[in-house]
């Protein structure tokens, strides 16, 4: 397969291409990284943005053995937008935990004492991740908008209290950095990450309309419930080969209407 193809783009522009563009895969999360090295002091007149896509995707093929750049996205200290990794194409970004996922990589080292971020930079990255939960129909917390640092090497999640209490130690790196946005915490993310995005989801909600995925039922009889799960109530069936839209995913049921509660079991559909 071709590696792909970079573009870089402005916040306005990389929102347009997003509304413009329909993706056929289910997106659940939001990883959030950051690349450590390269640091804000390479991004140079020389060694450019683009320069630093390709040192990156050179780096991914030859010392990862990966297939092509790892990340869907990459963000800069200017607040532009780089897309990498195609949207459809599953990222290398938390081994173990990538599946649904879209995998943002800010340049530069937000640990402590490392790169002091840029106001445009910050609002870049919240912008991506605002534009992601509406596009894609994402609740904003801890499962769905995660940090790096939250999952072991093999993509399962430390509990809630060690990531709080900072007892992950050297099982996982610190990414997106213990100064991102505050530090790298689900705490932290709730108190000081999350509620900038929900100012920014408020903001660019009605510019921005969710993407929906067309599906078909591969079942004889699908029941129609009042809510995800068998507990809730039919409220009417389906019949085979009948075209559904879907609005929402959760826990393996599809939500299949915009206005109403309407859910149907997703492994009943192709
Ligand atoms: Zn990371």
């Amino acid at each position: 397969m071709s590696l792909a193809q970079f573009y870089i783009y402005s916040p306005l522009d990389f929102q347009k291409y997003v509304m413009n563009s329909h993706f056929s895969r289910q997106i659940t999360v939001i990883q959030n990284h950051h690349t450590w090295s390269p640091g804000y002091r390479d991004v140079t007149p020389n060694n450019g943005e683009m320069y630093w896509l390709e040192a990156m995707r050179n780096f991914h093929i030859k010392d990862r053995g990966w297939s092509d750049i790892g990340q869907n996205i990459t963000t800069f200290p200017s607040g532009n937008i780089g897309l990498c990794r195609p949207i459809d194409i599953t990222p290398a970004g938390i081994f173990g935990a990538n599946h649904g996922a879209i995998c943002i990589e800010n340049l530069g080292n937000f640990d402590t004492r490392g790169d002091y971020m840029t106001p445009s930079h910050r609002a870049s990255i919240v912008f991506l991740n605002a534009l992601f939960c509406i596009k894609f129909s994402l609740e904003l917390n801890k499962e769905q908008i995660v940090y790096h640092h939250w999952f072991n090497r093999t993509g399962k999640r430390f509990s809630d209290d060690k990531i709080n209490n900072n007892q992950v130690g050297d099982e996982q790196k610190t990414c997106p950095g213990t100064a991102f946005f505050g530090t790298n915490t689900i705490t932290s993310a709730e108190a000081n990450f999350y509620p900038l995005i929900q100012n920014k989801i408020t903001e660019l909600k009605g510019q921005v309309q969710p993407s929906t995925l067309i599906k078909k039922v591969k079942a004889d009889v699908l029941n129609v419930r009042g809510g995800p799960g068998l507990n809730f109530p039919v409220l009417h069936t389906l019949t085979n080969g009948t075209e559904v839209t879907i609005y929402t995913v959760f826990n393996g049921w599809s939500k299949i209407s915009s206005t109403a509660d309407e859910w149907v079991f997703s492994t009943l559909l192709s």
